[in-house]
């Protein structure tokens, strides 16, 4: 091998300040992509679409009613369930809210893939038409133009 005995660079070259160079805090967040009527293509996270919601020391399935360990493995098995697949494809996204990907749990919660969010639904039309929801909405068509999957 005709490696240069003197080259040892990792320990001793300066490395830049870790600050600036981390943008994002989540570069494992999975996403899926979406492709809508019209071929409009959004990008959400695989959280959201999957209808499961981050809680205090737990993961929460909206779909299924499931707790589930505060652990990604666990996360990301539950999403292959056969259960939790057939859960979720009886709650399809609302037509009438288009690309708003709005899910209806029951008579009074609705579930909001793009903002990763319960919303009662008496709520849901202030919730659509926020101002957060809308930066959401923004960001998953945003994404669509720049994310390449794995
Ligand atoms: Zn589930
Ligand atoms: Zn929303």
């Amino acid at each position: 091998m005709s490696v240069p005995a003197l080259r040892q660079p990792k320990k001793s070259r300066k490395t830049t300040p870790l600050k600036k160079s981390i943008p994002c805090r989540k570069p494992e967040e999975e996403y899926v992509i979406l492709t809508l009527k019209g071929d409009k293509k959004l990008v959400v996270t695989s959280d959201g679409y999957h209808g499961i919601i981050k809680m205090e020391g737990m993961y929460l399935c909206v779909l299924c009613g499931t707790e589930l360990d505060l652990d990604d493995k666990c996360k990301a098995e539950h999403k292959n369930l056969q259960s939790h697949l057939k859960t979720f494809a009886l709650f399809p996204h609302l037509e009438g809210f288009v690309e708003n990907l709005i899910r209806q749990l029951n008579k009074n919660s609705c579930y909001c893939t793009i903002c990763n969010v319960m919303v009662s639904t008496n709520f849901l039309m202030r919730h659509v038409e926020g101002e957060a929801h809308k930066q959401e909405l923004e960001r998953a068509v945003t994404r669509s133009t720049v994310y390449k999957p794995k």
